[in-house]
This record gives C-alpha cells, structure tokens and sequence, in this order.
C-alpha cells in the first residue's frame, strides 16, 4: 500500500535516537527527509562529541526494542547481528535491591538486548540511511528556526554547513530532536511566543563509567548486575552489563555530592564501597578497556508543550526536548522511539486532514500525558532521596509505601513480578497498579508491614 504525501520536505534537526527514529516515521509521508547533524558521524560504532551520554551504560528497554522493530521491521535481527547480547527478561541480570541479594531471578519470558550506545544508534542510522528519500547531512549545525514574520508557521532552518557557510534550507515541517529542545524555545522566545512551563525533579546525579574485557575464567549465573544503595541514606548505586565483543561496560554513579572520581584508581574505590561486592568482585582484576568517562546530570526535566494554546504550524520537538529522565532508569531511548511510532500513527491518520502538518503538533502534544505519565512516574522514585529538588506529590509517603510492599508481592508471585517489570519496561502503563484486587492484596503487604 502507497502511503499519501503530506508535504515535499521536512528537516529533522539532530541524528541521536530521537532524530533517526523521527526520520524513519516521516519518511513514507514527505517527498524528502533531511537529517542535518553537527556531529561528523563515524563509519564504525565510536563515541562523538554531540552524544557525551554514549560512553556510559545504555539500556534498552523491551518497549523500545518493539518500538524500533515496528519503525524498522526485522529491527531485533539487526541487534542480533551486531553481536548484541541476548538477556532473558528476569533471569540474566541480577538485581541487587535493599532486602533482596538478588532478587528473585524468574524467567518472565522475553529477550531484550544489551549492546553499546553507538552500537545501537548505528544500527538505526544504516536503516534510516537505506531510504531512498532520506539524506543525512553531517557537520551542519542548525543556528536557528525560521519563520514567517507573524511567526504563525515554520518555514525551514538555517544553519553552518562544514565548511563555516551560513545555509539556509526550507521545510514544511521542522523536527526539533537536538536534545535540549534550545532552537525550539528560542523560536518562541523570538515571535514573542510564551515557552512552556515545565516540570523538574533536582537529582545532581554523577555518574562514571568503564568498559572491561570479561574475563576468560568469570563464572556466574548472571550476565549483568544492577545493585541500588539504601535510600534515603545511600544513593550509590551500580550497573554492570555486557556489550557486543565480549565487554562489560560499568557504570556507577551518586547523587548530591557523593559523585564517582575520574580516574581508574578511585573508579575502582567507588566501586568497592557500593551496597554489594558484586561488581566489585567482577571487575577488580578484569582488563579495563578504556579511560574513566564522567557525566553530570542535574535533574529530570518535562516541557510541558502540551499545555500551549498556540503553536508555530510546521514545527515538532521530540525526545529529550520534549523530556529528559533520570539515566538510571533507562527510559530516553524507549521513549523517544515511542514517540516516532506515535508521530508515524499520527501521520497516517491525520492523512485526510485538511491542513494535516497544522494538526500535527497538537495533536502530538495532546497524547504525551499518556505517553510520559509512565516513565515520568518511574522518575518520580527520586523523591524517596530528601535532597530532591521538586515539587514532591502530596501522597508521595504513601505511594513510597506502596511500592515497597508490591515489590514485596512481586519477590514473592511471579505474575506480579511479570506486572511490575513489563510497567518499568513501559510495556503497560502504570495505570495497571488500580487493578482492585491487586490494590487488595498490596494493601494487605502494607498492613503486614
Ligand atoms: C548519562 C546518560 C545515560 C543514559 N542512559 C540511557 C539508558 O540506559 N537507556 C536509555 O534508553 N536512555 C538513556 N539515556 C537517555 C538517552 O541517551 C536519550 O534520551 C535518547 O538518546 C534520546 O535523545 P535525543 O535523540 O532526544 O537527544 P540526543 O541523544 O542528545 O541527540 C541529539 C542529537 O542532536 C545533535 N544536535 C544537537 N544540537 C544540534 C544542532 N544545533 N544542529 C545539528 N545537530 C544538533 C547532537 O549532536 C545529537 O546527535 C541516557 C542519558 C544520559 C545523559
């Protein structure tokens, strides 16, 4: 089936997870697809400047690896061949939470793949790259967004091509997917716009990460760990999990101060002083790969775009400029190939539209409080740390208690435990917690407790 044409061209600003996704579901809708990057994008799997994120752990969630298989059909294949490595849901990587060293390790009966940042980003690139009507332009950083003068509607971008000349390309519709969302709000900010409230939860989360050879002789029934401090009054925590090429990539991290140093020396000291040995053990006497690479998070944000009454027609944040979460819990990739399944259903639906790139962004905006409300949920856990900045839900001391005793019901009914791992892989919204027998049985936990 032939897909109808919406318009002749649009710019997605920004090749990282977002842009490429975007690009994959705008592609049967406009004659043309740019992608312009600032970044020179590497042939081969390798960390680049513009993604400093890379050179720590990234997870894929098992909503995220659906997401791209229903971009890019036969998408998990792809992983496989990268040399991505398998990990049976509940089973390969040892969770290591206060109470429970390990948690209890259950098949819960799907694969998800552990492979490195660049390794995955790749991947989605040579898929985005064979489309015929998608260019990729790298080494053009986009200066800003234009628009008609009453600055109603978008009308292209302009930008520093590589060799420092100052271009200009026009587009029907201009995807934001730079990260931080700045050419967006600089937009508003010059047509007088307003710029949309936002919603921050203060975290100052450092993180330091390392990639090792695993060891010939390492014997375990696990292939990756996840270890979590006590909170309140511990916020260290650890991750370890393989990556293509026989490696382990390790991050660890803090928050409020109690943040890793750089160097290999105190990486390993951090390390050491988490709530468990595990990771310590693992990788005391392993071949480190690598230099210790730092990152500093200061907080989750949410761009409430949503509760705009207006917006410039022929134009669309998405990803990380639309929501940013804390990187601990593995979200911003899933999301952002959420969100391009989300603007391809939109693109065919809104097909017949009259106007159908007006109807676009509001109509995007309009489902993200669904969307987000899950994995901003999950982001929302850092306020059991007291030095969280934000506005801490009213009926957050009772949600705390209940979360803790239905992780208790999971270690206990694997159906549970099924439950609240497809909720943290944003399988199923986090809506499924109201089910009232459930909320019976939780109840009865908390009076136990
Ligand atoms: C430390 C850390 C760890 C993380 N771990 C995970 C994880 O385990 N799992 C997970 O799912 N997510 C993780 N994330 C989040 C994840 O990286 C992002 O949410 C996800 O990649 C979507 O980002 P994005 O594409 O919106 O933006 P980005 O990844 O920031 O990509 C933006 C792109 O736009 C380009 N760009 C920026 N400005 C311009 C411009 N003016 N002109 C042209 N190009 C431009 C950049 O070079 C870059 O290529 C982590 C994030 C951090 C910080």
């Amino acid at each position: 089936m032939t897909s109808t044409l919406i318009g002749r061209q649009a710019v997605v600003i920004g090749a990282g997870m977002a842009g490429l996704t975007a690009a994959g579901a705008l592609a049967d809708r406009f004659e043309q697809v740019v992608i312009l990057e600032r970044d020179t994008l590497p042939s081969e799997p390798a960390y680049r400047a513009g993604t400093p994120q890379a050179r720590h752990v990234h997870a894929l969630l098992f909503s995220g690896q659906r997401a791209l298989g229903e971009l890019f059909p036969g998408f998990e294949q792809d992983l496989a061949r990268t040399g991505a490595v398998p990990l049976r849901a509940g089973l390969d990587v040892r969770a290591e939470l206060p109470g429970y060293d390990p948690f209890p390790q259950r098949d819960l009966g799907w694969v998800s793949y552990a492979l490195s940042r660049p390794t995955i980003e790749r991947a989605v690139r040579r898929r985005v790259e064979s489309r015929a009507n998608v260019t990729l332009r790298q080494r053009c950083r986009v200066q800003d967004v234009l628009a008609t003068p009453n600055g109603e509607a978008v009308t292209g971008v302009r930008y520093e091509s590589g060799n420092g000349a100052s271009e200009t390309i026009a587009a029907d519709l201009v995807v934001d997917a730079s990260g931080r969302g700045a050419l967006t709000l600089a937009l508003l900010q010059s047509i007088g716009r307003p710029l949309p409230e936002e919603t921050a939860i203060g975290i100052d989360l450092g993180y330091a990460s390392c990639v090792f050879a695993i060891p010939d002789d390492t014997a375990t029934d696990w292939k990756g760990v996840m270890t979590f401090g006590q909170a309140p009054q511990n916020s260290r925590g650890g991750l370890l999990l393989p990556l293509e090429g026989n490696r382990w990539m390790v991050t660890i991290g803090g928050r409020h101060g109690d943040v890793p140093p750089g160097d290999a020396e105190g990486f390993l000291t951090y390390a050491g002083a988490l709530r468990t040995p595990t990771i310590y053990n693992a990788i005391r006497h392993a071949k480190r790969l690598n230099g210790v690479a730092r990152y500093g998070f200061p907080e989750s944000v949410w761009h409430h775009f949503e509760r705009l009454d207006v917006f410039p027609r022929g134009l669309l944040p998405i990803g990380d400029a639309i929501c940013r979460f804390n990187p601990v819990y593995g979200q911003g990739m899933s999301v952002a190939a959420q969100e391009a399944c989300l603007l391809q259903r939109l693109l065919e639906r809104l097909e017949k539209d009259s106007d159908p790139i007006a109807a676009l962004a509001p109509a995007f905006f309009a489902e993200m409080p669904t969307l987000l409300e899950t994995p901003w949920s999950v982001a929302m856990r850092d306020f059991a740390i007291p030095e969280t900045r934000g506005q801490r839900p009213a009926d957050f001391d009772i949600t705390l208690k209940f979360g803790i005793a239905l992780t208790r019901l999971a270690a206990e009914d694997p159906a549970i435990h099924k439950l609240t791992s497809e909720v943290q892989n944003l399988l199923r919204p986090r809506s499924v917690y109201r089910d009232p027998a459930l909320v019976q049985r939780v109840l009865a936990k908390m009076a136990e407790a």
